[in-house]
């Protein structure tokens, strides 16, 4: 017996000229997330991605699904019998097939596609020949056309007729990579990662940066991070992590600033680093887990100032969720437990007790024209380490 797994395409199926190319990527994202299950050939056709074990016998399917789930540019996956397009095979192995898929259902309906239009039964026909069949096998069941337990899929394409039970929800969304890519600022918190997993989900291939603060940050804290990280991947796929020496820095600001514009000057300095480790891999946007009017610093004087200290894009996918939203989302995704562990970020530690929630640009810059920064920023970046989490 042959199985295969057709994985349908989502969103780009509606990319005209462009859809190659996307394809191309899904295919290759798709490759390096099933690598690890068994060896199998991968094609495209018909807005569908084959993936054919070169033995069913020894293959992982259900890991190969599960990671499938994950992989965004996928609308629904199938697990599949692979068969001759002819009727009798088809009736032959229907039954044998769908029986697992049966055993606990009431109602059940066939469905037939039938792309070649050269089978010799149409559509109709083909379903209510499969459907006789299982009805004659399992007497326990019903057909309910509108709201089936199972739904019975034969589907008559190009190369082979498939028939299976039905379709898995993929995540949706672009394949990563198809729209470019993006440097993810993340903290141990919970937005930040979820911000990460809707910029994956357009296509986004993203590159992470955190900014630590030891000793006043643990290495727990910052293991904390990578672990995140390591969650993300099945979405992302992998992720170079900068990992930024910060404390210097903060405490030069605490020595020379304003204690109320402490967190906005801070996310300057931030916004600076992350932009030039950014512009040095052609990396031309920023991600950040910032909402609006979550905290002092997100107010939209606050992201006024913050953007102004970058000329990238800056993409705040979360902008508009209040945190019930975003948390739903976390749990989800499987971040949210790391994330409510208990270590301090570089943020917690020197916050202000008054932060300004309407911070000026020009207030600002003259209190960062008060020390010589730069050297502070060059050396930063010189110390950053960089870690590649694979998943
Ligand atoms: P999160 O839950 O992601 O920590 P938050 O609500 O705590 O977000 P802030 O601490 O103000 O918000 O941070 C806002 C955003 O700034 C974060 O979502 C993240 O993108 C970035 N950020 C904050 N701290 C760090 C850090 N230590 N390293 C890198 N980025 C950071
Ligand atoms: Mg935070």
């Amino acid at each position: 017996m042959k199985e295969i797994i057709l994985a349908k395409n989502g969103e780009i199926a509606l990319k005209g000229l462009n859809r190659r190319k996307f394809e191309e990527v899904l295919m290759r994202n798709i490759k390096w997330r099933l690598r690890d299950f068994g060896k199998a050939s991968l094609s495209c056709m018909q807005s569908t991605i084959y993936i054919a074990p070169e033995d069913s016998t020894f293959y992982d399917f259900d890991g190969a699904i599960e990671a499938l789930r994950h992989v965004f540019g996928i609308a629904s996956i199938s697990r599949a019998i692979v068969l001759e397009k002819n009727m009798e095979d088809i009736l032959s192995h229907v039954c044998d097939y769908v029986e697992n898929d049966l055993f606990d259902a009431k109602t059940f309906k066939v469905e037939a596609k039938r792309s070649d239009k050269h089978f010799p039964l149409t559509s109709p026909q083909i379903s209510a020949e499969v459907g006789g069949k299982i009805l004659s096998r399992f007497h326990h069941l019903k057909v309910d056309v509108h709201n089936p337990d199972v739904t019975v899929m034969v589907e008559i394409r190009d190369r082979g007729a498939y028939i299976h039970a039905g379709k898995i929800p993929g995540a949706g969304g672009m394949p990563v990579s198809s729209s470019g890519e993006a440097m993810l600022l993340i903290s141990g918190g919970i937005d930040s990662p979820v911000a990460a997993y809707m910029m994956a989900k357009r296509g986004l291939a993203l590159s992470t940066i955190h900014f630590q603060s030891p000793p006043y940050t643990s290495d727990r804290a910052l293991e904390k991070v990578v672990t995140l990280c390591e969650e993300l991947t099945p979405y992302t796929g992998r992720l170079s992590f900068y990992c930024v020496p910060f404390t210097e820095i903060q405490e030069a600001l605490r020595e020379h600033c304003p204690e109320e514009l402490f967190t906005v000057m801070m996310r300057r300095m931030m916004m600076r680093i992350a932009t030039r480790i950014a512009q040095e891999k052609n990396i031309p946007a920023l991600v950040t887990g910032e909402s609006l009017a979550q905290v002092a610093s997100q107010t939209l004087e606050a992201l006024y100032c913050t953007d102004n200290a970058t000329p990238l894009v800056v993409l705040r996918p979360l902008i508009g969720m209040d945190k019930g939203e975003i948390i739903r989302i976390s749990r989800e995704i499987g971040t949210f437990e790391t994330s409510i562990l208990p270590y301090e970020d570089c943020c917690t530690v020197f916050t202000p007790r008054h932060p300004c929630t309407k911070p000026k640009l020009a207030v600002l810059e003259k209190a960062e024209a008060r020390f010589d920064y730069e050297p502070l920023l060059e050396k930063a970046i010189a110390q950053t380490e960089l870690r590649m989490i694979t998943g």
